[in-house]
């Protein structure tokens, strides 16, 4: 696969440098292929390079038209002359720069680049550097999401980490501004304090409710009956938001919302952010059964688990046979917590099981 990837690029590289000639005068300047030869090095590197083979083959959509390799996403490293910048868009890599500046981690590990303001804190996480920002127009790049080159990441997260974050970006990215998004719904606020959840988690048995949905996931991918185990993580929900509930828990200051408002909300922004990273990983063989069933397991009540909840129940229902369209559909054309990623989820194992 990796052969694959270098040949087209060496082959465009080739012809680019060999024809100088076609570009006429007042033409626009073709985009350069071929890295500036100080940065040459970086994208060589055949971490790298595996990564991009990965992307690439990820092709499929898996939300409403978008696939990973759609993704935008800007990896960057510093060298002595300055910022090396790699553009992957549209498929591939679109472009490679040298520039005065990196980019801005506005979330540490990560940034983003939006086109769009409203006023409140998302407003000054969203912009990058004049001489990243023109040079990503210059290739018709409004938003991306920008890392490192490297990171501390294991190499199967440096891959699925830009995937989850451009999906945020792209798909998600308008809602956030009050704009117009076709392919998610307005529903999802960005105000709910996530540290608030924590006590919705241990208002019942998380760990019950947990260990229903993994067992659910494990029969899934099994291709076992996912029934018995997804209707005592339904059960063990239910009555945890009982619990809350009687307990008066909310979440948020402004308009605050109970907890199965508030979880709907995260297993919306997270968990489906989680689910189309992993799962095309999963589906492609690039992640394993047994990584993703570990990455499902490793989370607990004060660990922000709406990324596994929400991911697991999706993942859950696809592999146990339910149409995701449809389901991804439903999600789309929601206007509250009523279409969120648990009420399809029962919706769907009532359908499939029975009550
Ligand atoms: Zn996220």
């Amino acid at each position: 696969m990796r052969l694959a990837w270098v040949l087209p690029l060496a082959f465009v590289g080739v012809a680019f440098l060999g024809c100088p000639s076609a570009v006429e005068p007042g033409d626009p300047t073709p985009a350069p292929v071929e890295p500036p030869a100080e940065c040459a090095a970086l994208w060589d590197d055949g971490s790298v390079q595996d990564r991009w083979s990965s992307l690439a083959s990820l092709t499929d959509p898996v939300w409403a038209g978008w696939a990973p390799a759609d993704a935008t996403i800007v990896w960057a490293e510093e060298v002595d002359a300055g910022w090396c910048h790699a553009l992957w868009s549209g498929g591939a890599v679109a472009g490679y720069a040298l520039l005065e500046n990196g980019p801005t981690y506005g979330f540490g590990a990560y940034g983003y680049l939006m086109p769009w303001s409203n006023g409140g804190f998302l407003d000054d996480l969203v912009v990058q550097p004049a001489s990243v920002t023109d040079w990503l127009g210059e290739h018709g790049v409004a938003s991306a999401v920008l890392l490192p080159r490297q990171s501390s990441f294991d190499a199967l997260v440096q891959l699925q980490l830009p995937i989850h974050e451009a999906f945020h970006v792209a798909v998600q990215g308008p809602t956030w501004f009050g704009e117009p998004a076709v392919s998610w719904p307005a529903w999802m606020r960005l105000d709910l304090p996530r540290a608030e959840l924590e006590a919705c988690y241990q208002a019942g048995d998380f760990d019950a409710e947990h260990g229903a949905l993994v067992q659910a996931v494990e029969a899934a991918l099994a291709g076992g009956d996912v029934c018995g185990a997804a209707q005592s993580f339904i059960a063990a929900r239910a009555a945890r938001y009982a619990a809350a509930d009687g307990a008066g828990l909310t979440v948020g200051s402004t308009d605050p919302l109970g907890c199965a408002d508030a979880e709907a909300v995260y297993e919306g922004l997270e968990g489906v952010a989680d689910a189309v990273s992993w799962g095309p990983l999963v589906d492609a063989g690039i992640a394993s059964d047994a990584e993703w069933l570990s990455r499902l397991e490793a989370t607990n009540a004060g660990a922000d688990p709406f990324y596994q909840l929400g991911s697991g129940q999706l993942f859950a229902l696809d592999r146990a046979g339910a149409d995701a369209t449809a389901i991804v559909s439903a999600f789309i054309a929601g206007t509250s917590a009523d279409a969120g990623v648990h009420a399809l989820f029962v919706a769907e194992i009532d359908a499939l099981c029975g009550r």
